[in-house]
């Protein structure tokens, strides 16, 4: 799960992370107000779950309250396009104003889970801003990263290190080694999997400050953080996982055009594989579960279906827990309610298979059965016109 920038400096400030003091905008006079309250100069800037908001204009310089108020009416209600967010934009719901900080260097930090070494990893570099992206394709060399033991955890050496490859001077090393333990520490007790700062800068006064702030939140965590899960802004999520998280299901929005439904992740992996072998991209992964019903099956294809960039569905069901009838009943149960105007290949192997490829051929449904893993994929990769 994510959250924006002002609920992570939030977070971050609760272990002890320096970030500039900024509210909340609910209007154009509040902005003024609070331009008034944090002594004229500030940033006014776009919340939402994607980087890059000062290169597509969400991010803006105000030198005193009133222009404060006029960045607020052009920000809010936006839509922001990034780097990070496709052509389609986000519309800016939240606006924060924060106190402008005067900067004299602007430095890149991070905490995540590096899965090769499973460990945690910090990360750094002195050349951060919003050219990271461009750092980290063309001169990889500049950023440090260093794994945190296990058993040891956050040292003062590990942030020393850091601290010194970044070219900080003694004071700030010192200043540097208590913020990463902060930030180490916000990872760690709230099942954070990444924190970044960016930029992180040093002021004139000599002062070390989270100017951007984002957090990633494990969702097998959440359960243990009610403050944290109630921070979900599902405005800033994909409406079909939205709806499939409400329903149960494991669904995970991509870029292809075959829309698969199947049980077990492990098998929906193999079928994304075995789609890309074929010659063409998921568009999707769905994990409908173990236990699926009737109910979940059809809340399943609906979810499916109401993807304008599916052009073939493929459903491949293991009957093991599961029953294919009732699989079967739930396809033709959703396919009542919405238009199938796709092309549908089905492959069902298990409990009652015999039985669910009977209910489904004697529907109405137009569909293509198929026995083997390797046929349904060549069907389906056919019926979105082949191979590419
Ligand atoms: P994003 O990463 O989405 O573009 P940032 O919050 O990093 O958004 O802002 C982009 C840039 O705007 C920063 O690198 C920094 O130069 C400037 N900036 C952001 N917040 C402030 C602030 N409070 N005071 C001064 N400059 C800021
Ligand atoms: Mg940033």
């Amino acid at each position: 799960m994510n959250v924006h920038e002002y609920q992570a400096k939030e977070i971050l400030a609760r272990f002890g992370v320096a970030v500039p003091e900024g509210q909340l905008a609910e209007s154009a006079e509040d902005a003024r107000r609070i331009a008034e309250s944090l002594g004229g100069r500030v940033v006014v800037k776009a919340q939402v779950h994607a980087g890059g908001r000062g290169k597509g204009g969400g991010i803006k310089l105000a030198a005193d309250p009133d222009e404060a108020a006029r960045h607020f009416e052009e920000i809010f209600g936006m839509t922001l396009v990034t780097p990070q967010t496709g052509a389609k934009g986000r519309v800016v719901r939240r606006v924060y104003v924060t106190r402008a900080v005067e900067i004299e260097h602007e430095y890149y930090l991070s905490v995540l889970v590096d899965r090769a070494s499973a460990r945690l990893l910090v990360m750094a570099s002195a050349e951060g801003g919003v050219e990271i992206e461009k750092v980290a394709a063309e001169a990889p060399e500049k950023i440090v990263k260093v794994a945190l033991d296990p058993t040891v955890g956050y040292t003062a050496a590990v942030g020393r290190r850091v601290g010194y490859a970044l070219g900080l001077e003694p004071e700030l090393v010192r200043q540097f080694v208590r913020m990463l333990g902060s930030i180490v520490r916000c990872f760690v007790e709230t099942d954070a999997s990444l924190v970044e700062i960016n930029p992180l800068v040093r002021t004139p006064e000599g002062v070390l400050l989270a100017l951007d702030a984002k957090l990633n939140f494990d969702d097998s965590g959440l359960v243990r953080h009610p403050e944290i899960r109630e921070l979900r802004d599902t405005d800033e999520e994909d409406p079909l996982e939205v709806e499939a998280s409400r329903s149960g299901l494991n669904y995970i929005k991509l870029d292809g055009d075959v829309g698969c439904m199947v049980n077990g992740a492990g098998l929906a992996m193999a079928t994304m594989d075995i789609i890309d072998l074929a010659g063409s991209r998921p568009a999707n992964f769905l994990d409908v579960g173990g236990g699926a019903s009737k109910e979940s099956v059809a809340a399943a294809f609906r979810i499916l279906l109401a993807d304008p960039d599916v052009r073939a569905v493929l459903v491949n069901i293991f009957g093991g827990i599961v029953r294919c009838d009732r699989v079967a009943e739930g396809i033709i149960a959703a396919a009542e309610e919405v238009s199938l105007d796709v092309p549908l290949v089905v492959r069902l192997q298990g409990t009652n298979a015999a039985e669910a490829r009977r209910m489904l051929v004697e529907s109405a449904l137009e569909l293509d059965v198929a026995d083997g893993l390797d046929e349904a994929a060549r069907k389906v990769v056919a019926a979105v016109g082949g191979a590419r």
